[in-house]
């Protein structure tokens, strides 16, 4: 716009500031999707919550906001209290961890890094309170079109796309099914097996011990080893201007359906509906055998868009598909090749990354942490820090030869301890909290 101006000096070809706000209005509204959802739950243990929330408002700078809104689902396990915990208290820390005056663009950047800051601050504080329970975590963040995926444990969430595709967009951290977190488990010096009578057959799914725990990433549990770790698998995609669906569950909808037909099983059906059919469909199923929830989140365009319609399904859509979700992109910026896959299919892929590593998920940033008091403050958990005290992410890190070990994020004692435990540095079972 800016440079139209600079070419046409003369002021009869000015647009005027009035047509202009309005072409401003008219491309927010149409930039901006509807979000309906609805939610339906069975509860058998009453260990299962969740979070809706829409219109949270983000500062952006002077006069500038936008809105937003989360979706969460927590499955406890060994009593309710780290689910409601993190239900309460998950946002509030990844809004923490997002720097002041980001544009919009800028903080849709910063969100990977904030969530696995927000994922690990709510686990050590909510450790701190000496409760021995545990929780899954599935957090979504919708912002216009662009969806955000945080998840520790085993709710899933997938998406359905008006082309028919049904994807992922979290992985399951259970050590049954999921090869490369039973390897990282044991090499932190856990063990895995199944419970067994002595002498007797073997039962059930694969453990963790000490703890006996089937997931290999949570909220809480602080009496298994440590590394179950807090620190969430994070995809961001952005929809096309046709939209797509979101189903969030619980494991009581994954153990009885899978992803397909599940997203089948509600099509054409508004968002309410779609939740209770979900979950009625997993009760035919399966019967009540666990918490059940579900939440259905349709993020669609408003009515009045003029934008074309989505185009129609191809077949080589899903190949491309499944090429882009192997792909992995790292700090937030997609390559020229994805944006040229993504432009054949629906969905743009933004950033995918599940390292369990906090150093990796951090990243580098020697700006990161500075305040303007001159102080540091620590990346995970944002208490101040004199320069003095901040312990650099990356030091004594033998995965990466980049970075230095002044070179932030800096860490306070208590998150740089947590770390070392994550990592298997700390025998199992001391505990700094
Ligand atoms: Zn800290």
């Amino acid at each position: 716009m800016g440079s139209i101006v600079e070419k046409r000096p003369c002021n009869r070809e000015f647009v005027s500031l009035a047509a202009l706000m309005s072409r401003e209005l008219r491309n927010e509204k149409i930039d901006k999707p509807f979000v309906r959802y609805g939610c339906a739950a069975k509860s058998r243990k009453g260990e299962d919550y969740f979070l809706m929330k829409t219109e949270c408002h983000m500062i952006h700078g002077r006069n500038v906001s936008s809105t937003f809104s989360v979706f969460g689902i927590f499955d406890g396990h060994n009593g309710d209290a780290a689910a409601i915990y993190s239900r309460d208290n998950l946002l509030n820390h990844v809004l923490d961890a997002i720097p002041h005056g980001l544009t919009r663009d800028e903080w849709l950047q910063a969100l990977p890094r904030a969530l696995v800051a927000g994922f690990v601050k709510t686990d050590k504080q909510f450790q701190s309170k000496g409760l021995t329970s545990g929780t899954t975590a599935t957090f979504v963040i919708v912002d216009k079109w662009t969806v955000t995926v945080a998840s520790v444990g085993d709710s899933r969430c997938i998406l359905d796309t008006p082309d028919g595709v049904v994807s992922e967009l979290t992985v399951d951290h259970r050590l049954e099914e999921n090869t490369e977190e039973r390897e990282r488990v044991t090499a932190s010096g856990g063990e895995v097996g199944r419970l067994s009578v002595v002498g007797g057959p073997e039962i059930g799914p694969l453990r963790c011990w000490p703890g006996g725990l089937c997931l290999s990433r949570s909220i809480g549990d602080m009496d298994v080893g440590e590394f179950i770790v807090p620190i969430p698998y994070v995809k961001q995609v952005k929809l096309s201007n046709g939209g797509g669906r979101l189903i969030i569950a619980s494991d009581g909808i994954w153990d009885a359906l899978s992803s397909k037909i599940a997203a089948e099983s509600c099509r054409g059906l508004p968002s309410e509906l779609a939740a209770r059919q979900v979950v009625k469909e997993a009760l035919r199923t399966r019967g009540l055998k666990d918490d059940t929830t579900c939440i259905v989140v349709d993020i669609v365009p408003p009515p009045d868009n003029t934008l074309p319609p989505p185009s129609p399904p191809r077949k080589t859509q899903s190949k491309l598909r499944s090429l882009l979700l192997k792909t992995k992109f790292r700090g937030g910026s997609a390559s020229k090749l994805s944006k040229k896959l993504a432009a054949v299919s629906n969905v743009e892929e933004l950033f995918e990354e599940g390292s369990a590593m906090l150093a990796e998920r951090l990243g580098n940033d020697e700006m990161c942490g500075s305040t303007t008091s001159g102080l540091f403050t620590c990346a995970v958990c944002q208490v101040d820090l004199a320069a003095s005290e901040g312990i650099s992410v990356h030091a004594g890190s033998i995965f990466s030869t980049s970075s230095k070990p002044w070179q932030g994020p800096f860490l306070c004692v208590g998150c740089r301890d947590k770390k070392d435990a994550m990592e298997g540095k700390r025998p199992s079972g001391v505990k700094v909290v």
